[in-house]
């Protein structure tokens, strides 16, 4: 479903030029529940953010549900990232000037979706991630955890091919992490495809696999575990 070949990603740094990802091979398949491990600067992020579709590759294939995405200029990627990707990141990033419910209408609204089938679909999302009672709050009477349902819920209203997740738990005390996590486990459990960096061993166990990036390589694929693939 997603397959990254021979990946590279390199950045001009004044007159030098940084090579960040040095050729990775990777495949994720509908409803795997990756985990993305290794030291900082090792280029998790910038892993993400390429399978994301918010950079391009500088060189190496990057085939998304069969489609060759790896030349597309900024346009063509933004328009695969609406409709294939969810994202969720560690400080969250909801707008503090509108309602849970009006961050969930966000992706909607960019997809041209009109206000009666946001407002339900955004409801229905909500309810999802346990949070309907509070979709008119605004993020900040929201507790952390309560902000990461709404972002996760956000991530969902588009049916995305994939969420990914940037340190989900990087912000949250060790029991909401275990809640959050729990409601991850539960979303591909009903079909969604997840991919989460995470520093944490602990976070990575509730995942199905794990992969090692190191100095831009990735060092191990990992190997599925759990029944749902055997
Ligand atoms: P962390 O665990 O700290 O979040 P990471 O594994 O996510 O680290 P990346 O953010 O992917 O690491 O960064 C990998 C390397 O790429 C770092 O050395 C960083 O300085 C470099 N880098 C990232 N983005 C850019 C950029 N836009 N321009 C130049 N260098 C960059
Ligand atoms: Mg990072």
């Amino acid at each position: 479903m997603i397959k990254l070949e021979q990946v590279t990603k390199s950045y001009k740094l004044g007159t030098s030029e940084v090579t960040v990802l040095k050729g990775i091979n990777l495949e994720i398949e509908k409803g795997d529940f990756l985990a993305i491990m290794g030291p900082s600067g090792s280029g998790k992020s910038t892993l993400m953010n390429i399978i994301g579709c918010l950079d391009p590759p500088s060189s190496g294939r990057y085939l998304l549900t069969g489609e060759d995405i790896s030349k597309y200029d900024d346009q063509g990627l933004a328009k695969v990232r609406n409709r294939e990707i969810g994202f969720v990141f560690q400080q969250f990033h909801l707008l503090p000037r509108l309602t849970a419910k009006k961050n969930v209408e966000l992706p909607m609204i960019y997809a041209g979706i009109k206000k009666k089938e946001r407002e339900h679909r955004a409801e229905i999302a909500l309810e999802k991630v346990g949070l309907k009672e509070r979709m008119d709050y605004l993020p900040n009477s929201l507790s952390g955890g309560q902000k990461q349902r709404v972002a996760i819920a956000r991530s969902l209203v588009n049916d995305p091919t994939i969420i990914l997740a940037d340190e989900p738990t990087g912000a949250l005390d060790t029991k909401t992490s275990a809640a959050i996590m729990d409601l991850l486990v539960d979303l591909n459990r009903a079909g969604t495809t997840i991919a989460l960096v995470t520093h944490e061993p602990e976070i990575a166990e509730y995942t199905d696999r794990t992969i090692f990036v190191r100095d831009g390589e990735v060092l191990d694929q990992g190997e599925r575990r759990g029944e749902r693939y055997s």
